[in-house]
């Protein structure tokens, strides 16, 4: 699904965010991505969204080499396989939240009532299909999150990719969305999770961890 292969980032002003990584990851895993503020961890996590492009080394994400495609079919391929959940809760204010997660299916091209069929699916599977017409501030923070999740994955996407979801939760809802992520995964879907917490991390299949801007332990590469 991932493919990294001596990938570098350096941001304008000469910041080394990322060096030389190598990573692999397959099909419908699901890993934890680890490491002290400021390591790399999200330029990475951009740069296998096709969010941004590397400064050197090659980037794969379902065969296809990110380089090989302008930003157009960059897009579609965004579109068509990934599905993204941020830390703050990316889902429009004052919109409800059938209305926000229909919007994710807008550049797949589906029509307005199979947008919004599949809206209402994606918001009864984490578990909000008794909060359709809500608006995001009538909804308590993990309702949020779980919405900003069925957004991310109303499209179906293949990889799901997640920078601390749980960062602004409390415990309980932290689980909610961390066990929602789990359940996609166990259909299928390969999932990348950013976490800075290590009782998370320690509870997930795979732990990579960053620092400097270097992938410095694989736990699926001492096992295998
Ligand atoms: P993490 O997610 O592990 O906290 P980041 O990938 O966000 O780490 O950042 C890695 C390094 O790159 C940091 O030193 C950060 O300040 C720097 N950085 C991140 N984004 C940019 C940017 N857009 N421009 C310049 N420097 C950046």
């Amino acid at each position: 699904m991932v493919e990294l292969a001596a990938v570098s980032r350096t941001y304008p002003g000469g910041v080394r965010a990322l060096a030389d990584v190598d990573l692999t990851i397959g099909y419908g895993e699901l890993a934890a991505v680890v490491g002290p503020s400021g390591s790399g961890k999200s330029t990475m996590l951009h740069l296998i969204g096709t969010l941004d492009r590397p400064s050197a080394g090659s980037v794969r994400i379902g065969g296809h080499d990110v380089a090989h495609l302008d930003d157009r079919a960059l897009s579609a391929l965004r579109a068509q396989q990934i599905g993204f959940v941020f830390q703050q809760f990316h889902i429009a204010a004052g919109v409800p939240i059938l209305d926000s997660v229909a919007d994710g299916l807008l550049y797949a091209g589906v029509p307005m009532r199979r947008r919004l069929a599949r809206a209402e699916a994606a918001l009864v599977r984490v578990g909000l299909g008794h909060r359709l017409g809500h608006r995001p501030h009538e909804l308590s923070g993990g309702e949020r999150q779980r919405a900003a999740v069925a957004r991310a994955v109303v499209g179906e996407p293949v990889l799901l990719l997640a920078d601390e979801p749980t960062g602004n939760l409390d415990s309980v809802s932290g689980d909610s969305v961390l066990s929602l992520l789990c359940d996609l995964n166990t259909v299928g879907t390969t999932v990348v999770v950013i976490t800075h917490d290590q009782q998370i991390a320690a509870s997930l299949p795979r732990q990579i961890t960053m620092r400097d801007g270097r992938l410095v332990h694989d736990s699926a590469a001492v096992t295998a």
